[in-house]
């Protein structure tokens, strides 16, 4: 294996434990605890697990946690009720609607009710059109940890060709044009793009955001590039990201794994957002 690969456990480790100085600082200057609203509704066992994992990180930052757990049976008014408690609560400074919320419910019109400013997912078309406008504002966080790892690393983003494989307004839009920020030379590509392993050889950075397990082969790798893997794919092998991680390996300069990549960043930069979001109310 030629390429370094990049610990996302080991940078996430990092963040959190910033996260946590910051939150003791903030405490200090302001008198005030910075505070998570995460609400879930129903009963998704993943979604369930994914609650409680962000809850107990935050809890280990010193994040004051304001968890709200409605019955699969909540109608929109009930859900939209406890998002807009929470918008008024000056004790939450961020807010995280779990997403895929039971049908019947409209997941975006909900995540749209949440306060731009307390939008620690930065979901809502008010954090889209700031960070598109590159107005001051909440990033998502995959996205934001994508480039955490890139920074982490010192890899140059001025001037570079960037490819970004997939284009959800959760990943690919965003981290696209976060790059863009940096000045990079971003290109999207998606289902429909001609001749993708081309256009992804072009990259000095490669950012695989697709859902399809192991796809991006070395043929789409410029030898000695960044490729950044975001995609979790269960299969029959096991949790497998959207490159083919052996054989891209052997060909990039820097790489994530998966897990271990990616994966560990997301939670760090909520956890970073809702501090974010507390200085910005303070
Ligand atoms: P979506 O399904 O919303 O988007 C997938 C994108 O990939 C679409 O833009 C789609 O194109 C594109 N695509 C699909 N097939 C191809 C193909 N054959 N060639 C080129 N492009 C293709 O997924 P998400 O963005 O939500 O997630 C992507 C991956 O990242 C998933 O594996 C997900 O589990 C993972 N993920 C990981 C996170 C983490 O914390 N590490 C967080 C969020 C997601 P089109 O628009 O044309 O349909």
């Amino acid at each position: 294996m030629s390429a370094t690969i990049i610990d996302g456990k080991e940078v996430a480790a990092r963040v959190r434990a910033e996260v946590a100085q910051a939150v003791a600082e903030l405490g200090e200057r302001t008198g005030r605890t910075p505070g998570l609203a995460t609400i879930l509704v129903g009963d998704d066992p993943a979604s369930e697990v994914y609650v409680r994992n962000k809850r107990k990180a935050c809890s280990e930052a010193g994040i004051g946690d304001h968890h709200q757990h409605l019955p699969a049976d909540a109608t929109q008014e009930d859900v939209a009720a406890v998002i807009a408690e929470a918008n008024a609560n000056p004790e939450v400074s961020g807010i995280l609607l779990q997403l895929p919320v039971p049908k019947g419910l409209n997941g975006k019109e909900l995540t749209a009710l949440i306060s731009a400013d307390k939008d620690v997912d930065g979901l809502t078309h008010v954090s889209a059109g700031r960070l598109v406008q590159g107005a001051p504002g909440l990033r998502p966080c995959t996205p934001l940890g994508v480039m955490e790892l890139l920074d982490r690393h010192d890899v140059a983003l001025e001037g570079a060709e960037a490819v970004v494989v997939g284009r959800s307004d959760l990943v690919g839009k965003p981290v696209a044009f976060l790059l863009l920020e940096r000045n990079a030379t971003v290109t999207m590509c998606h289902s429909r793009t001609r001749d993708l392993p081309a256009v992804c050889a072009r990259a000095d950075v490669l950012i695989a955001a697709v859902g399809r397990a192991e796809m991006i082969g070395a043929d789409y790798v410029k030898p000695g590039a960044t490729v950044i893997d975001v995609g979790i794919n269960r299969t029959e092998n096991g949790l497998k990201g959207d490159v083919e991680f052996d054989a891209v390996a052997e060909r990039a300069g820097l790489i994530t794994p998966v897990p271990g990549g990616v994966g560990p960043m997301t939670i760090a930069m909520l956890l970073r957002n809702t501090v974010t979001a507390a200085e910005l109310a303070s």
